[in-house]
């Protein structure tokens, strides 16, 4: 069995007559049926083959084949954005009057999906905090479905026990799915500790560079079968061009990432010393309170900081107005450093009262390391915080 890093590039499509090195791109809506027995087979599902790009296409597919086996699973997904992968995951598998049970502190737009969205549907969301997963099982109802979480979380970086959680979940009969986003498949294997299915927003970390959204949702195999019959009926798919773009992307991925994780430590272990500096959050800092569990769940802490500034929403509006190299964005896991105030932007459409739970203060700022030299990354926030 080869390894990650092999994984990740000689993953590919069977080379056309061309004999090409370099994957090709099939933008194609349809394919071509050799006769009416051919389309009636392939309609019929008789035999494995792409039919119309809303379903599968070659890119899609190769795409697909490699992240699963970079997450150790049977099967997957790719949609066009990391949301649509959520959706679509939760609109396959649950039915009206359905519950969930989710971590408070998940991505704003998820947030949104369980408190405006899921509950048209009659599907309701309970919520335990990071530091209460033993109140999880009080939480559990008869028609509980889902066990949700992120680790790391977006954007506070709080670690979740997913060997844990995975537990809990099995106990009761739930499915139990994790959005990995902020840890990419090199860094942690949900699946490994006990999930049914792994989220990612591909257009983060994995594209990594800042140039094409996408989503994709990887695990047990009758679970995607359903995902994807919604999806090709529904219609939230992957442009073959984007997944050429985020294969691509992936054999890159654990180069970028540990340099970027290598570059988060010494920016985070910077801010930790700074007395302009209230705190600061790292999933590999000693000081933060999952330290331990981190190191037992990641290969490395992630690109992702957060940090408190001393004098509140002020001062960090003040503080980002002066940042000169890093951008003012609201992605995440470029190679170039972006930093936001989630409070005003990502997670502004929570309540004052969910943003209190989550830890999301005005003074908070997230700071996503990126591939430049970390002691020009450290003189920007070195300026800005004078
Ligand atoms: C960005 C993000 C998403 C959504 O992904 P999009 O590609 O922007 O739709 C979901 N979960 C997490 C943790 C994210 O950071």
């Amino acid at each position: 069995m080869s390894r990650f890093e092999t994984d990740a590039i000689r993953t590919q499509l069977e080379r056309t007559q061309f004999l090409e090195h370099s994957n090709p791109l099939y933008l194609t809506s349809s394919f071509v049926f050799e006769d009416a027995e051919d389309m009636r087979a392939s309609f019929a599902e008789e035999k494995e083959r792409n039919i119309y790009s809303r379903f599968t296409n070659p890119n899609t597919s190769e795409l697909v084949e490699k992240v699963c086996k970079l997450e150790k699973a049977e099967a997957g997904y790719a949609f066009a954005t990391g949301m649509s992968a959520v959706f679509s995951t939760f609109a396959a598998l649950l039915n009206s009057g359905d519950h969930v049970v989710s971590c408070r502190s998940v991505f704003g737009s998820t947030h949104t999906l369980f408190n405006k969205y899921l509950p048209k549907w009659n599907i309701e969301t309970s919520y335990f905090k990071v530091d209460e997963v033993d109140k999880i099982e009080s939480l559990i109802q008869k028609n509980t479905k889902i066990l949700y979480v992120e680790s790391p979380t977006n954007p506070g970086v709080d670690i979740l026990n997913l060997e844990a959680l995975s537990k809990i979940a099995k106990k009761h009969n739930l499915l139990f799915i994790v959005d990995n986003c902020f840890a990419t498949p090199y860094l942690q294997n949900p699946i490994k500790f006990g999930a049914d299915l792994v989220i990612h927003s591909a257009t983060k970390l994995i594209d990594g560079q800042g140039r094409v959204l996408g989503g994709i949702t990887v695990g047990k195999a009758d679970l995607i079968r359903e995902i994807y019959l919604f999806s090709r009926n529904t219609g939230p798919a992957m442009s073959p061009f984007n997944a050429w773009v985020l294969s691509k992307s992936l054999e890159t991925l654990p180069v970028r990432v540990k340099q970027q994780c290598k570059n988060a430590l010494k920016v985070a272990m910077f801010l930790e010393e700074h007395p302009e500096i209230e705190s600061v959050k790292y999933p590999f800092l000693k000081s933060h309170p999952q330290y331990k569990l981190a190191k037992k769940q990641m290969r490395y802490g992630g690109n992702v900081i957060a940090f408190k500034l001393k004098g509140g929403i002020e001062k960090g509006r003040n503080v980002l107005d002066k940042i000169k190299l890093c951008s003012l964005s609201a992605n995440l896991g470029d190679t170039r450093s972006i930093i936001t105030h989630p409070a005003s932007t990502t997670h502004s459409k929570l309540s004052l009262e969910d943003r209190k739970e989550t830890g999301i203060t005005d003074g908070l700022v997230r700071l996503s390391v990126g591939l430049e030299h970390p002691k020009d990354i450290i003189n920007d926030l070195k300026q800005a915080l004078k």
